[in-house]
């Protein structure tokens, strides 16, 4: 069996990657909206870049817009708690319910089956899918 080499992102030892190069880093990288992790990096322009393995499917994109619309949630029930808003507690309440029950059931049929792992990354870092990995991170 061959050996991965996994590359520390901290150290910038990835720095000698040409665009279009791929190699795997030391840390597990979580999609934030799918929770597919990989620790495949493809050298872009600006540096590595992470691409989700879950992205090709169909469910990512709606699962995506449920994130973002639950995190819309949240802070409107930040608002509502602190006393800054009048809206209906219990109908936000049971919005956040549904909704956060949707997105794990989503997330449970992408379970595993996407995951892009080599060697043994020691940490898991979560990301979300549309930004480009930053070294400063
Ligand atoms: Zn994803």
């Amino acid at each position: 069996m061959v050996e991965i080499r996994l590359y520390n992102m901290d150290s910038n030892n990835w720095a000698g990657f040409k665009q279009g190069d791929r190699f795997r880093s030391d840390v597990s990288y979580k999609c934030g909206v799918c929770h597919t992790k990989t620790n495949d990096l493809l050298m872009d322009d600006d540096g590595p870049r992470l691409i989700c393995p879950g992205i090709q499917e169909d469910l990512h994109s709606v699962l995506e817009r449920n994130v973002k619309e639950d995190q819309r949630l949240d802070l409107r029930f930040e608002d509502c708690h602190a006393g800054n808003s009048v809206e209906d507690l219990d109908k936000l309440l049971r919005d956040r319910h549904y909704l956060g029950r949707c997105i794990d059931q989503v997330r449970a049929s992408f379970g595993n089956n996407f995951n892009n792992i080599e060697g043994d990354p020691q940490r898991v870092v979560e990301y979300w899918s549309a930004k480009k990995y930053e070294t400063q991170l």
